[in-house]
């Protein structure tokens, strides 16, 4: 169900619409738009009466929504979700492109300042780099953990780049979301439903990715979960399915893209390192999702690939991302989109020409 308000709809009206349909014992969930506000409800099982709400002042209609997926929905939602980043300028969904960089892992305090460096430098504002890993073999490298964390935080006071990491369950969860910018709900757990609640109830922006065999309306019902709960921040992620095709490890689904931005208001992100596993594959494929109208790239960024602990052979070299940028920002331009940038990296980024 969801309530439309009249465009000049007052915030007290728009109160007192949330305030009945919680006396009604449902949630509310109030989604601002350019022309107006929605107000989604979630909660009920069965058809709801609605006379209740429909009579009350400012409201322009009452619709039963009959998609599974509600708020994650353009129909609920018109307008793009654009999320900002306090104490930024940072924008992801609007016209910047949000682009992230850095290792799989982070394994020392000395590999992950000099992949930060050297990111920042190329003009990424967010740098990714696991804490909590999930690896198929429980004996491969899992992650620093907390002390990740502390590294993380250390660099983002050192470069200014705001930090998406892992958390691959609820105690990682807690300690991720008091540390990071972005929470990063991995493939594998794509359809782990309390983490999603979970992740729900937190208050920073939430980066999911694509389950390895999931379908767009999966992902999109995975994304209602933690909207659901209230967090509205959601970044979706495409980062390569599994299909028959073995020339590289995941085949990356660009055609996603302009699907999930038909149905869907939230950002989408493409990730080249996850999705081809071949690092000399991710360059072609950053173009290419920049091109289709993507909302960022995540990509695996290592000062020695052939040292890193996990995901080496799909990581570039810090000049290889340098010019992955340089190229990025030029479709950007093309597709009416921008590469912010940064205070570190913007000026050297658009000044070296493509071909350097
Ligand atoms: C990762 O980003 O390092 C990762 C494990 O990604 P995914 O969940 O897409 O496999
Ligand atoms: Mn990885």
């Amino acid at each position: 169900m969801l309530v439309v308000m009249k465009s000049h709809a007052t915030a007290e009206q728009i109160a007192a619409v949330c305030a009945q349909i919680e006396r009604l014992g449902l949630r509310p969930h109030p989604l601002p738009g350019a022309q107006r506000t929605a107000i989604g409800i979630t909660g009920n099982q069965g058809e709801i009466d609605h006379s209740s709400l429909s009579e009350l002042s400012g409201v322009t209609d009452v619709i039963r929504v009959s998609k599974p997926y509600k708020l994650v929905s353009r129909y609920v939602k018109e307008d793009d979700t654009i999320i900002h980043f306090p104490g930024t300028d940072i924008t992801v969904g609007g016209r910047d492109l949000m682009i992230i960089a850095g290792p799989c892992s982070v394994e020392t305090r000395e590999q992950a300042y000099r992949t930060a460096d050297a990111v920042a430098s190329a003009g990424a504002q967010f740098f990714r780099g696991g804490a909590y890993k999930p690896r198929t073999s429980p004996y491969a490298f899992q992650g620093l953990g907390e002390e990740a964390l502390l590294i993380l935080s250390e660099i983002r006071e050192r470069t200014g780049m705001r930090i998406v990491t892992e958390a691959i369950d609820q105690d990682a969860l807690d300690l991720v979301a008091d540390y990071a910018d972005v929470i990063q709900i991995g493939a594998r757990n794509m359809q782990n439903y309390s983490l999603l609640r979970a992740a729900g109830r937190k208050r920073k922006p939430v980066l999911l990715k694509r389950g390895m065999s999931a379908t767009l309306e999966e992902l999109l019902m995975a994304a209602e979960y933690i909207m659901s709960e209230g967090n509205y921040e959601v970044i979706l992620c495409e980062r390569g399915i599994r299909t028959f095709a073995d020339h590289t490890r995941n085949t990356l689904d660009l055609s996603v893209v302009p699907a999930a931005q038909q149905l869907s208001h939230l950002p989408i992100v493409v990730d080249p390192s996850h999705g081809t596993g071949k690092r000399d594959k991710v360059l072609s494929m950053a173009r290419a999702a920049v091109a289709c109208g993507a909302d960022g790239l995540i990509v695996e960024v290592h000062d020695q690939p052939d040292r890193a602990l996990s995901d080496g052979a799909q990581s570039l070299y810090p000049e290889q991302f340098a010019q992955l940028m340089r190229e990025a920002r030029q479709i950007a331009a093309i597709v009416g989109r921008s590469l912010p940038g940064n205070a570190r990296g913007q000026v050297a980024a658009q000044e070296e020409p493509v071909n350097a």
